[in-house]
């Protein structure tokens, strides 16, 4: 009975593959098995460095970075960012998510990690948006790692729109000012999982990463991303 009204439901409200566009059967959720079966992963480590840790370079406190998928400007494969940033589907960072942190946990990558921390949006954006699209990634991990994730430990005030009017030196300069610890207590002696939905430059990362260390000290911060973009 429940398939049979499954199969009705697929008739009347088709589902699509948030990558190559074509029907999604009744078993499966936001991809196609094809396209989930060539997800371009992220290569594995390259002389013992990733490329996320590579971009993050200069902070002092990283511990360790990764992303599940790694893609340039051409790939179908940036769509899936439009569905959760621009389309209203926050739930396919969430499904990835959960997948991805069976996976690279696999290896370790969240021993010792104490809390999870999205990277926020500006309080305008999450107002035009109504989501913070890396909370879902967030809620993705922590449930299947059991840590615990916290939205109101770092708040961002500018956004990367208002920022990119600014000569690059100036947006370096000004990077200190986007993002701030508003509870320092909760970062003190732990190590935090800062997690974002795509990563270009990694000079959001940065800005964020720096503004916390600098903040607290004693903070340990790794950093997992759905993507790498080129
Ligand atoms: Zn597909």
């Amino acid at each position: 009975m429940h398939n049979i009204f499954k199969s009705l439901l697929e008739i009347l409200l088709p589902r699509y593959c948030k990558v190559c566009g074509s029907r999604l059967s009744v078993g499966e959720q936001h991809l196609c098995i094809t396209c989930m079966l060539s997800m371009p992963l992220l290569k594995k480590y390259k002389e013992g460095m990733t490329k996320p840790e590579e971009l993050l370079i200069t902070v002092r406190t990283l511990q360790r970075a990764e992303a599940m998928l790694s893609y340039d400007k051409e790939s179908n494969y940036r769509k899936i960012l439009y569905h959760l940033k621009y389309y209203g589907h926050p739930e396919v960072a969430e499904y990835l998510s959960k997948m991805a942190a069976v996976n690279i946990g696999k290896s370790g990558f969240f021993d010792g990690v104490d809390l999870i921390i999205p990277v926020p949006l500006s309080r305008r954006k999450l107002k035009k948006r109504g989501y913070n699209q890396c909370s879902y990634i967030a809620k993705g991990i922590s449930e299947v790692t059991g840590i615990e994730y916290a939205e109101d430990v770092v708040v961002r005030s500018v956004t990367n729109k208002q920022q990119a009017g600014k000569g690059k030196l100036q947006r370096w300069s000004n990077a200190d000012g986007i993002f701030h610890v508003v509870n320092p207590e909760m970062l003190e002696n732990r190590h935090i999982l800062v997690v974002d939905d795509v990563m270009t430059t990694g000079s959001t990362l940065v800005s964020m990463l720096s503004a916390i260390e600098k903040t607290v000290p004693s903070v340990r911060q790794s950093v997992f991303t759905l993507a790498l973009a080129d």
